[in-house]
């Protein structure tokens, strides 16, 4: 049976770190999150230029439209439920992308280099705002009353491997049982995604199961491009299966840390992958391996990360 570590809200939380009794800001220790566990299964190499090169990454409009729209609808539920109406969704989006800006000065270039940069933000945020409209027309927010919105949380394995991850929301019904939703924003075709969603969403139904001894009664995937949502009933057998794999993909990045082999494994998603001009299977060279990163860093999501 696996420690329970357990969950904080993600305003609670930082990425590098929490504080101790004292307030002292202390490292996390290395986990891992759905994000780089499924880079690893991906392309090792892939796994090694995001979390130990640490190469950065170019962020797009579609990105940056996912986590403000992330950010609306978490805003959305702490409104009382009569005003989480689209008309109010699409108030909270101008704030959102601000706030965004803010916090992450890099994606100001999104806009300021463009010709007509005003005219494309506009653009922009109203596609931003099709995006909530498209959630009003798969479920009634007013109806619902989450239990959490983008909670932070980690369930160290038996075998010690530490689990950390966001979920957007958890929903609990009056008997207890759990769903767990998650919400799509990308352009990517949904079947390329597919596979790395129900990933995801498997991780954080073995991180609520082992904290908190129920297995989430459904897994539900909106999908707000095109409309649609997906539901999953996971059971036992198979997270007590993903739990296994997890801790295999943790051996096998810990043995190519050590090592320094990480390979390529080249597929369909390298057309969304940003370091093509390092990687041997496209004619580059990787940089020098710098040797295991300091191991605080290694399950660290970014906002970014959350919103294929
Ligand atoms: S281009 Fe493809 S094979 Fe190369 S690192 Fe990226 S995902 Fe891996």
């Amino acid at each position: 049976m696996a420690d329970v570590v357990g969950e904080v809200r993600s305003s609670a939380g930082s990425a590098n770190g929490d504080a101790d009794d004292a307030g002292r800001r202390r490292p996390r220790r290395p986990a891992l999150s759905p994000s780089r566990a499924s880079d690893f299964k991906q392309c090792p190499l892939l796994y090694r230029f995001r979390a130990v090169d640490r190469l950065p990454e170019k962020p797009t409009r579609a990105q940056a439209r996912g986590t403000v729209v992330h950010a609306v609808l978490e805003r959305l539920f702490t409104l009382p439920a009569v005003r989480r109406v689209p008309d109010e969704a699409r108030a909270l989006l101008e704030p959102a992308w601000r706030e965004l800006r803010d916090t992450r000065p890099e994606l100001a270039g999104l806009f300021d280099d463009a010709a007509d940069a005003e005219a494309e933000l506009a653009e922009w945020l109203s596609s931003a705002g099709r995006l909530l409209d498209h959630y009003f027309g798969l479920e009634d927010p007013r109806r619902l009353e989450p239990e959490a919105c983008e909670l932070l949380v980690e369930a160290e394995l038996a075998s010690g491997v530490l689990l950390r991850g966001y979920i957007d929301r958890i929903d609990v019904a009056p008997t207890g049982e759990i769903r767990v939703v998650d919400y799509k924003t990308g352009t990517a075709p949904r079947e390329i995604g597919e596979a790395k969603a129900l990933f995801q969403m498997k991780f954080y139904a073995l991180v609520l199961w082992r904290t908190r001894g129920v297995v989430p009664r459904q897994l539900r995937l909106m999908y707000l491009a095109d409309r649609q949502s997906l539901a999953y009933a996971p059971d036992e057998g198979e997270l007590r299966r993903f739990e296994r794999t997890l801790e295999a993909v943790w051996q096998a990045i810990l043995r190519a840390g050590r090592t320094g082999d990480f390979r390529p494994n080249p597929s369909r998603l390298c057309d969304w992958c940003d370091h093509k001009a390092f990687c041997p299977s496209f004619g580059g060279t990787p940089p020098e391996y710098p040797g295991w990163p300091d191991p605080s860093g290694l399950g660290v999501e970014t906002a970014l990360d959350r919103v294929d």
